[in-house]
C-alpha cells in the first residue's frame, strides 16, 4: 500500500514538472488551470496525509516558473510570492476565522485576480530603471526592453522618491488576443492558447519591437518595497500609485469584515465576463499592514491573503449535429451542432471538435450529452461527454469530401484529415472569400454569401474569373439587382489597383500572412522578381522562416499558380508594389536622433524609421520609446540615460528595422 502511495506521489510530482514547465517555460500548456490545479491539489492531500515521501522540490512549495538563459536574471530584492488558492466560499469563511484567531476586526480589499503574469518594476530617483518577470519568484528575468514599450508603464514619476518597487500584472486585453490569434492563424503559425499564455509569450520576445506590437496592457496590485515614504494600509498605498501614473487593478474595494468580502468576491464573479479581459478569481487581503506583519507567511505564500478561484464555466448540452466544414486548405474540421447554452456571457450553439482523435478518443456520438465550454474563456470547444446516448456510434469524418466528393486523405504527421482536390469548391469558396476579404483585395460587395451564389452558378472557378464577370450574370442571381451587379464590377474595377502586397495576401499561399506578404512585396517590388526569387533569397528577409520561403518557391512553381498569375496580369492587375511604408514594425514608436552615425545620414535614418510606421522627434521626453545615439550626441543623449530611455546605436536600428 505504502508503495502504491509513493509511486502515485512521485507519478503526480512528474506530471505537474511537465505541465508546470509547458506553462510557465514554454508558454503552451496543455491543461486547463483547474485541471492542473486538481491535481496540484490531490498531490497537497496526500502529502499532508503521507509527510514522508514530501520532495523537497515539491511543486506545491515552490513558484512554478524558472528565468531561462535567453535574458538576464533579476534577483528580487523582495521575492515575487505566490497565494493559496481556495475554490468553495465555505473556506473564504474560513480564512477569515483563521484570520480574526491573530487580528481584531480585520478590515480587507478585495480585487479581481488578473489573468496575466507577475512582473516586479523598479524605479530609482522617479525613473524606470528595471523590469523582470517573477520566474521563480527569487529570481526573474530582465524584460525591461519589453515593458517599455507597454504603455502602461510609466518611465518616469512625479514623486522622486530613491526606490520604488511595484508589482503587476501583464495582461493581454480579449480584443488584443483575438487579433493576435488571427494573425497567427493567417500565417499558419501555431495560435496562443489564452490571453494569458499570449502575454507570457509576447513578454518574453527577444524582439522588442514584436513585443510592441502584442497590445499588452499592465495593472499594478501591490507596493513590493519604497523608500522615503511610509503607508499604513494597501488601500493607501495603491491611492498613492494612482498619483503617480500607475493602473492600478481596476475595481478594488475595501470592506469591513469577511462576509463583506465574500460578498464582493460574488460581485466580481458575476461582471466576470463584462471586464475587457480575462480575470480567473479575486483576491481577499487584509488592508492593514501591522496586521499583516502579525499574521505573517508560510514557505510559498502569505497568511493574510487568498485566491477565490471561479470555477471555470462548462455546460452539459446534447449534440444534434455535427458539421464538417472544409478550409482553404483542403482540412476539414468536425464542429459540434448542440442545444444553445450561456456560456461567458453569450449564447453558444457550435463548439469546435478538434479532430478525428479527439472524437474517437471521447468517444462522441450524436445524441450524446457533452461538456462545452470556452477555451481560455474564449473559444468554444467540446470537452468530453457526460453520458453516451443509448446505442449511438462513435461519429466519424466523411471517406469523402462533403463538397466534392474526393477521397479525404491524412497527412502522417497531423490529426487532420484533407480533401486533395485543389479544385473542390469549399476550397474555392474560401479562396474566393479569402481574396475578396478587407485585408487582401478588400472587395466590397463580396461576402461569403454572393461568392457562395457566384461558385453555385458556375461562373467563377478561380480568382481571375472575377474580373471577367458581366453584369447580366451578376443580376441574374439571387437576390441580386442591376445596381448590385453595377457595384460589384466597379469594386472589383477598383482592386485591380490594389498594391501587390494585397494581391500576394489575397492569393493566399501556405504560411504567408498579411505581413508576411507585406514584407516580400515590400522587398521585390513586382510581381515578377518575387516568382523568380529562389529559397536563398527570400531567407534574407528578417523574419521569413524556412518554410515561408519553401512555401513561396511552391507557389510559383506550381503551373496552375503561374497560370492564374498570368492571366490576372493580363486582365489588368496591378503587379508591383509602390506603398513607402513597409510595414508596421515601429507602428506606435517614437524615436529621437542624437549625434553623429556612422554610416547613415540623419534623413536616412528618419526614412528607415517612418518607412516602418515610428515616428521621429526632436526632443526627448518620457514619451520617447527609443534614442538612436551616434558619436558626438549631447544633451539628448544625457536626458535618454536620465529618463531611462532605451538607447540604439545605428547597428541595432538597422537590425530591428530588418535592414540588411
Ligand atoms: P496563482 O495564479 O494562483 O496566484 C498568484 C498570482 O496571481 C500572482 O503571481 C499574481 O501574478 C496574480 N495576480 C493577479 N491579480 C492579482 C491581484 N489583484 N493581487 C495579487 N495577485 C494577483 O499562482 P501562481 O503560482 O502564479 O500560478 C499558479 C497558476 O498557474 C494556477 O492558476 C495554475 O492553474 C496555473 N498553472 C497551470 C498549468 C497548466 O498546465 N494549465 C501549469 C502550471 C500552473
Amino acid at each position: 500500500m505504502s508503495k502504491e502511495i509513493q509511486k502515485q506521489m512521485d507519478e503526480l510530482y512528474e506530471q505537474l514538472k511537465y505541465h508546470s514547465h509547458l506553462y510557465y517555460d514554454l508558454d503552451s500548456p496543455q491543461l486547463e488551470d483547474y485541471e492542473y490545479d486538481r491535481m496540484l491539489h490531490h498531490l497537497m492531500d496526500l502529502e499532508e496525509q503521507h509527510p514522508q515521501y514530501r520532495r523537497a522540490d515539491s511543486p506545491t512549495v515552490r513558484v512554478g516558473g524558472h528565468a531561462e538563459n535567453t535574458f538576464a536574471p533579476v534577483v528580487h530584492a523582495v521575492p515575487l510570492g505566490s497565494l493559496q488558492d481556495v475554490f468553495e466560499e465555505e473556506a473564504l469563511v474560513d480564512f477569515d476565522c483563521k484570520v480574526r484567531e491573530t487580528v481584531a476586526d480585520p478590515e480587507y480589499t478585495v480585487e479581481p485576480k488578473i489573468d496575466g503574469l507577475s512582473v516586479a518594476l523598479e524605479y530609482r530617483d522617479g525613473v524606470f530603471v528595471q523590469g523582470a518577470t517573477r520566474g521563480d519568484g527569487v529570481t526573474g528575468e530582465d524584460v525591461s526592453e519589453n515593458l517599455r514599450t507597454i504603455r502602461a508603464v510609466p518611465l518616469t514619476l512625479p514623486d522622486k522618491l530613491p526606490r520604488l518597487i511595484v508589482r503587476g500584472e501583464v495582461y493581454m486585453p480579449v480584443e488584443s488576443f483575438l487579433r493576435v490569434i488571427k494573425e497567427q492563424e493567417d500565417a499558419g503559425e501555431k495560435t496562443f492558447k489564452n490571453p494569458r499564455n499570449a502575454a507570457a509569450g509576447s513578454l518574453r520576445q527577444k524582439n522588442a519591437a514584436v513585443a510592441a506590437k502584442r497590445g499588452l496592457d499592465l495593472f499594478i496590485f501591490n507596493v513590493q518595497l519604497v523608500e522615503g515614504k511610509e503607508f499604513s494600509s494597501h488601500s493607501q498605498s495603491l491611492d498613492y500609485l494612482k498619483t503617480q501614473g500607475f493602473h492600478v487593478v481596476p475595481s478594488y474595494k475595501v470592506v469591513q469584515n469577511g462576509q463583506q468580502a465574500v460578498e464582493e468576491v460574488q460581485n466580481i464573479g458575476k461582471r466576470r465576463n463584462d471586464y475587457p479581459f480575462n480575470i480567473d478569481g479575486a483576491v481577499v487581503k487584509v488592508n492593514n499592514f501591522t496586521q499583516r506583519e502579525e499574521l505573517g507567511t508560510t514557505a510559498k505564500y502569505p497568511k493574510w491573503a487568498v485566491a477565490f478561484k471561479y470555477p471555470p464555466e462548462e455546460k452539459e448540452t446534447i449534440l444534434r449535429d455535427v458539421v464538417v466544414q472544409v478550409g482553404r486548405t483542403g482540412v476539414l474540421t468536425p464542429t459540434a451542432v448542440f442545444d444553445p447554452v450561456e456560456l461567458a456571457g453569450t449564447t453558444v450553439s457550435r463548439a469546435t471538435m478538434h479532430n478525428q482523435d479527439f472524437i474517437d478518443q471521447k468517444g462522441i456520438s450524436i445524441g450524446d450529452t457533452i461538456v462545452v465550454r470556452k477555451a481560455g474563456d474564449i473559444i468554444p470547444e467540446v470537452v468530453t461527454v457526460a453520458k453516451h446516448a443509448e446505442g449511438g456510434s462513435v461519429y466519424k469524418l466523411p471517406e469523402f469530401c462533403p463538397r466534392c466528393g474526393a477521397e479525404t486523405t491524412r497527412d502522417e504527421d497531423e490529426a487532420a484529415l484533407r480533401c486533395p482536390n485543389i479544385d473542390c469548391p469549399a476550397q474555392l469558396l474560401r479562396t474566393l472569400t479569402h481574396f475578396a476579404s478587407r485585408d487582401a483585395m478588400d472587395i466590397e460587395g463580396l461576402g461569403e454569401a454572393v461568392v457562395t451564389l457566384l461558385v453555385d452558378a458556375g461562373l467563377v472557378k478561380s480568382p481571375a474569373d472575377l474580373y471577367i464577370l458581366k453584369a447580366e450574370d451578376i443580376a441574374g442571381l439571387d437576390r441580386m439587382g442591376a445596381k448590385s451587379a453595377e457595384n460589384l464590377l466597379a469594386a472589383l474595377a477598383k482592386s485591380k489597383d490594389n498594391e501587390l502586397s494585397r494581391l500576394l495576401y489575397g492569393l493566399g499561399i501556405r504560411n504567408i500572412g498579411q505581413k508576411a506578404a507585406q514584407q516580400l512585396a515590400a522587398h521585390f517590388g513586382t510581381m515578377e522578381a518575387l516568382a523568380a526569387a529562389d529559397a536563398e533569397a527570400l531567407t534574407q528577409i528578417e523574419g521569413m522562416g524556412g518554410i515561408m520561403a519553401q512555401r513561396v518557391v511552391e507557389f510559383f512553381a506550381n503551373q496552375g499558380n503561374r497560370e492564374l498569375v498570368t492571366r490576372l496580369k493580363e486582365l489588368g492587375l496591378n503587379m508591383e508594389e509602390h506603398v513607402e511604408t513597409k510595414g508596421d514594425t515601429f507602428a506606435g514608436m517614437t524615436f529621437v536622433l542624437t549625434g553623429t552615425l556612422p554610416t547613415l545620414k540623419r534623413s536616412q535614418a528618419k526614412e528607415i524609421i517612418e518607412k516602418l510606421g515610428g515616428k521621429v522627434s526632436g526632443s526627448v521626453s518620457a514619451k520617447t520609446n527609443y534614442v538612436v545615439a551616434g558619436e558626438e550626441a549631447g544633451s539628448k543623449l544625457t536626458k535618454a540615460q536620465q529618463l531611462g530611455i532605451t538607447i540604439w546605436d545605428e547597428d541595432t536600428l538597422l537590425k530591428m528595422a530588418g535592414e540588411n
